[in-house]
């Protein structure tokens, strides 16, 4: 599965994806990611890529033909690889909100654009261009949608296949069935008094699976009871 970002602060979204899980199936060839300066196909001389909104106000609106410039070579290559226009997902304070299901769902395409706006937002006008799908983290205003678009590529790249070790499998986890997961433990088995549940040092496997069922509808419950209506 091939990521591309369009944003203008390439570095950032780079930085924080080439680590950890997510870097090494990247280096493992499991996964590909790209950033893409939009503020290289301003044809501005002075490199700029926004400008003060029409009908004033505060800030500065990204313009929108470095934008449209950019996605069109982006466009050109994944037409070229794989025959199909991408999905070029717009991250906005008044998208549709991010969530597992949404994950799931876009882990199945081969190539997805994320664009990435700063300061007030961009043209509209590109926008109704090229943007398939609005999508936002959640109910509150970043400064960029450079941290969006890095969580949404985190979220849907851990579910691509091979992507986690077997030991770190997506299957069990919360949202995976609709519900939180259960509390996890690990070494030692007592700390500052506090001990592992005796159930899980039993071996009984079938006990523990009985176990972490009802703990995980027990939080689900106390922390999360709308997921269950
Ligand atoms: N003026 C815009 C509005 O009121 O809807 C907000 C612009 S925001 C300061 C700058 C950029 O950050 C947006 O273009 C978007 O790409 C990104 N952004 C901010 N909050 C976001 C969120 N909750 N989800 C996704 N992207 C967000």
């Amino acid at each position: 599965m091939r990521f591309h970002v369009m944003t203008l602060f390439p570095d950032m979204v780079m930085g924080g994806l080439d680590t950890s899980i997510i870097g090494r199936a990247m280096k493992q060839g499991k996964l590909e990611i790209e950033a893409v300066n939009i503020r290289d196909y301003t044809r501005d001389k002075h490199m700029k890529v926004d400008d003060y909104p029409y009908g004033g106000g505060a800030g500065m609106v990204m313009q929108a033909e470095p934008v449209y410039l950019c996605y069109k070579a982006l466009e050109e290559q994944i037409v070229s690889k794989n025959g199909k226009k991408p999905r070029v997902l717009y991250m906005t304070p008044q998208g549709k909100v991010f969530h597992q299901r949404m994950a799931e769902e876009l882990a199945e395409e081969e190539d997805l654009v994320f664009l990435c706006g700063h300061y007030e937002g961009i043209d509209e006008r590109v926008l109704e261009m090229i943007v398939t799908d609005y999508v936002s983290i959640g109910d509150y205003v970043l400064t960029g949608g450079e941290l969006p678009a890095m969580v949404m590529i985190d979220a849907i790249a851990r579910l691509v296949d091979g992507v986690l070790n077997n030991d770190e499998s997506a299957k069990y986890e919360s949202f995976a069935d609709g519900r939180l997961e259960y509390p996890q433990y690990t070494r030692p088995e007592e700390f500052m008094g506090r001990k592992v549940p005796a159930v899980l040092l039993s071996g009984n496997h079938k006990k523990i699976e009985e176990w972490r069922e009802q703990e995980s509808m027990k939080r689900t419950m106390e922390r999360r009871p709308d997921l269950l209506i």
